[in-house]
């Protein structure tokens, strides 16, 4: 982290210019005031490294995400709040999915020099990845930023969990006539990109990052009614499944249900049965219509949702930590050369499920 360290050196760039100090020293700013209560975090931004003391008997898990501008949002779709908050989500479900309770993330920052110019981008961006990362307690400890090449944004995140040892929860502990539990709902972000995509958006964007005065974060949206855009990882769902004792696999779906269900499914040796009735839509999917809803909820990705298995005599409650849980189908006996999940319609019908995985921005 050795831009880390330069933040603390002296430079005659002002905070307001657009140096590649002068943005380490905004970050610096901003994270400093947004994380007073550290936590595990002994030294933060401001010296080579940054220092962690994981709590006793906890171990260390991590997870690194690349938001590439073009592949993962657009900036004429994507206000820099919202951009800002997805690619801090992204890594706090990875956490979640463990179970594990965030201690500290690393933002890498590649921002083109026309972006760099203008200091409202970052700043906004920085309001999303901060007002998340405060709603979640986890401090931002240090990164490195770069003039990008390119015209186009990197940010790349890297988050630091602990969880007790031996207890993180994994992907691959399901067993067979384990029953499979679901987080809220799917689709709606899938739907909420197909209505960014099929409106002008450019212009909203604009009014909501030039919207003047107060915190913009503090008018940040009903995540509800915008899942693409402001997701919500479920940490405290995970972390009670971890102190429950509860799951005996776990995984986010942020690459679609069919994808994600089939990457559990292989770490595990098992297959698995999906009621198609059961599955809990988002209202943004069910206004697409039956078939595009069902669609959006087994390949949209990016819901950010939980998916877990439990044994079949475990007691599930219907909502953890204040979130809908779902049980959406079992656990079966994978068979050689079958697809790994099956689909059980209203009437009974049977079909394989294929994953499609979520397909990036095109
Ligand atoms: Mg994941």
């Amino acid at each position: 982290m050795p831009r880390a360290r330069s933040a603390s050196t002296p430079s005659s760039s002002s905070p307001r210019g657009t140096g590649e100090l002068a943005l380490i020293e905004r970050i610096r700013q901003r994270a400093a005031s947004a994380s007073r209560s550290a936590g595990a975090v002994r030294l933060g931004i401001g010296d080579d490294c940054a220092i962690l003391a994981p709590p006793r008997g906890y171990e260390i898990v991590v997870t690194t995400d690349m938001s590439l501008e073009g592949r993962h949002f657009r900036r004429d779709w994507h206000s820099a709040r919202a951009v800002g908050h997805r690619a801090l989500a992204r890594g706090l479900s990875d956490l979640a999915a463990m179970g594990a309770r965030p201690l500290a993330a690393f933002l890498s920052l590649a921002l083109p020099q026309t972006v760099a110019a203008d200091p409202r981008w970052l700043d906004d961006f920085l309001d999303g990845l901060l007002g998340l990362a405060a709603l979640c307690k986890v401090p931002l400890a240090g990164g490195d930023t770069a003039e990008s090449p390119s015209d186009h944004v990197l940010a790349d995140i890297v988050l630091l969990g602990a969880a007790p040892v031996g207890k993180a929860l994994r992907r691959s502990g399901a067993k067979l006539g384990d029953r499979l539990f679901l987080t809220g709902a799917l689709g709606g972000a899938a739907a909420e990109l197909a209505s960014l995509a099929a409106s002008n958006t450019r212009a909203t964007n604009t009014r909501e990052n030039d919207a003047p005065g107060k915190s913009r974060y503090a008018r940040r949206v009903d995540t509800a009614e915008h899942p693409h855009l402001y997701p919500q990882p479920r940490l405290a769902v995970g972390q009670s499944l971890l102190r429950r004792g509860m799951a005996t696999a776990c995984i986010d779906v942020s690459d679609g249900l069919s994808t994600d269900l089939a990457h559990l499914c292989a770490a595990s040796d098992v297959a698995a049965e999906i009621e198609v009735a059961k599955l809990p839509l988002h209202p943004l999917a069910r206004a697409l219509g039956a078939e595009a809803a069902l669609h959006a909820a087994l390949h949209g990705g990016e819901d950010y949702e939980l998916l877990f298995t439990a044994s079949a005599d475990a007691l599930v409650p219907r909502t953890i930590a204040g979130v809908a849980v779902t049980c959406i189908g079992k656990i079966v006996r994978a068979k050689r050369d079958h697809p790994a999940i099956t689909l059980i319609e209203a009437d009974g019908r049977r079909t394989p499920l294929e994953p499609q995985g979520w397909e990036h921005l095109r």
